[in-house]
This record gives structure tokens, C-alpha cells and sequence, in this order.
């Protein structure tokens, strides 16, 4: 335990509706939102500065927003003042009918000739069911675009000082999600490989599946002194990240009341945040200048 794990202040995107930037930047086209189109776009995990300009640029011109469970409100702010928003989020375990539903739902508002965004957290197309939507687009003959955001794997770790690779400690990374449609562990992943040859692990929608997953971890040859961080609300203001280790992940996340949503990355790289947390810095955290221990082993280049 480092003891860092007490929320980070994250200064908001400041301005009202009305100061919002133009969509249309000096020298940058961005496409025009035809009716009768869907646009699949990821949100990012969260700070509205993490919306690409494409996805900016769709909120603006949008006439109904399909949104999910992790798409907030200062993100939606963006849209015109009459745009349409229909939540489309999910939660317990009963997500296949539902997303036939919002399939569904998608070509029935492009055939009455809007321009439609499916808003999703991080990236549409990382553990986003993006894929699945844009199938039965194709189905139904709905023309689309894909954009893609930052996802919570790398970006939300990011915002808690966490490199997803570095030379020093991982040249892999495996992202691995922690739950299958019906709430269960995934059966149909080999844990044993991932553990044996994964220096760095990235679990989604992992936390309450946290304790077999570092069971199967320590089964399979990871040391129960390997740091884990879990990142909870990344890059929002209420941002929370727990350090520990595969050994004590499961009793540190109950004595903190640890709740999701979460992000959780097992491995070497962890130990970057010791110099790598900016957002601690900016509230007087002093960054570490080794965090590894090997400062002078390192070539020049
Ligand atoms: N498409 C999304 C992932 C959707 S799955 C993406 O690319 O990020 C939902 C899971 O993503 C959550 O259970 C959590 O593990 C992770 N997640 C998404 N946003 C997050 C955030 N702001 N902070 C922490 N975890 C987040």
C-alpha cells in the first residue's frame, strides 16, 4: 500500500454550452452528419477533454443520442438544445435482450431520418458491444461511421500515472475482461497462459470476479507481491486509484469499500505511478525519480 489512493482533483472542462469551441476548426473538415446515418463513437472514460474532435464534432450535430451507463452529463452538454437522448445503459446481468432492443432501436431512428450517435464509454469497439451494432447496421443496410475514443484501459490509466507498456518492465500487454454476458468469469480464456505469459494484465468489468482472477494468477506462478492497481472513476474529478498487490487485492478492496466502475491492471508497471502520478503531483504528492530501482542500468538510448 502506498497510501495514495485518496481521490485526485481533476479540474473540469470549464465554460457553458454556449462557449463550447465551434465544430469546425480552422484548417481541420470534419464531417458532415448526414440524416438517416448512425455514428458509433466512444465518449472516452470520462473528462470531456478526452473526446476526439470526431466525436465532438458528432455530439454537435446529432438530432438523438443513444447513450450508455458511463456517458456523463457533461459530455451529453455538448449537444444542441433539443437533440433527443435516450439512455440505453445496462446493469445485473440480463444484457442480451436488451441489446437486440438498442440494435433494434439504432435502425428504427435512422429509417425516420435522423442523424444518430450511439454514445459509448472509452471505445465503441473495446469490450463496447460496438462490433455487435454495427453488424446489424449492415444488416439492416443503415449507412455508419466508426469512431473511436479513448479507452479506459489505457487513457483512464493514464490519468492515474500508470504507462499501459514500458520498456523497462512490460514490451506486452493482454486486455482481458472480467465478465461474460451473463455475469460470469470467462470460461473460454486460457487464465493460465495469460498468467504465464502476460507481464502486464488489464481487466475490465473485473472487480467483482477480482478474487478468482488473482487466484488463478497466483495458481499459475505470479508472485503474491505483484502490484495491482484498480482506477475507479478515471479521469473524473472523483478519480480513485488503490495500490496493492495480487496477495492482499482482495481484503484492501474490502476494507476501502472499493466500488466499481473500475479499471484494474496487475503487473511491473504499477510501480511507475510512484513518478508518474501528475494528478497527485499537482496536489503536492513529490514524484519519485526511480521508481523501479535501476536508474544507471539503463542504456543511453
Ligand atoms: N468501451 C469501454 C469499456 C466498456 S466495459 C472502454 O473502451 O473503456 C465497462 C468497463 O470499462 C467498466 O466496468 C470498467 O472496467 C471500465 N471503465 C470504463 N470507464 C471507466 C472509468 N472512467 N474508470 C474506470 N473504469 C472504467
Amino acid at each position: 500500500m502506498s497510501g495514495s489512493d485518496k481521490p485526485n482533483k481533476i479540474v473540469p472542462l470549464k465554460g457553458k454550452k454556449e462557449d463550447a469551441a465551434p465544430a469546425h476548426f480552422a484548417g481541420l473538415e470534419l464531417p458532415t452528419f448526414e440524416a438517416g446515418w448512425v455514428w458509433l463513437a466512444g465518449a472516452g472514460p470520462g473528462d470531456p477533454g478526452l473526446l476526439t474532435l470526431h466525436a465532438f464534432n458528432a455530439i454537435k450535430q446529432a438530432d438523438v443520442i443513444v447513450y450508455d451507463a458511463l456517458v456523463n452529463d457533461a459530455i451529453l452538454a455538448f449537444a444542441k438544445s433539443d437533440v433527443e437522448k435516450v439512455y440505453a445503459g445496462k446493469r445485473g446481468g440480463k444484457p442480451s435482450a436488451k441489446q437486440r432492443d438498442i440494435s433494434a432501436k439504432l435502425v428504427e431512428l435512422a429509417r425516420q431520418g435522423k442523424r444518430v450517435l450511439r454514445l459509448k464509454g472509452g471505445d465503441p469497439f473495446v469490450f463496447g458491444r460496438g462490433g455487435e451494432e454495427a453488424l446489424s447496421l449492415v444488416e439492416a443496410g443503415i449507412p455508419f461511421r466508426i469512431i473511436p475514443g479513448v479507452t479506459a484501459g489505457i487513457g483512464g490509466l493514464g490519468y492515474a500515472g500508470i504507462p499501459v507498456t514500458h520498456r523497462d518492465t512490460n514490451h506486452a500487454v493482454t486486455f482481458v475482461t472480467g465478465h461474460m454476458a451473463g455475469g460470469d468469469l470467462p470460461e473460454n480464456l486460457d487464465w493460465a497462459a495469460i498468467a504465464k505469459g502476460s507481464p502486464a494484465i488489464v481487466l475490465y468489468m473485473a472487480l467483482s470476479h477480482f478474487g478468482e482472477i488473482a487466484r488463478l494468477m497466483l495458481e499459475n506462478g505470479r508472485a503474491e507481491h505483484e502490484p495491482v492497481a484498480f482506477v475507479r472513476n478515471a479521469s473524473l474529478p472523483d478519480q480513485q486509484v488503490l495500490e496493492t498487490t495480487l496477495g492482499c487485492g482482495v481484503a484492501d478492496l474490502e476494507r476501502k469499500e472499493f466500488k466499481g466502475p473500475a479499471i484494474i491492471v496487475i503487473g511491473e508497471i504499477v510501480r511507475l505511478r510512484q513518478s508518474l502520478d501528475w494528478l497527485g503531483a499537482l496536489e503536492g504528492k513529490v514524484l519519485k525519480t526511480d521508481p523501479l530501482g535501476n536508474r544507471g542500468e539503463l542504456d543511453a538510448g
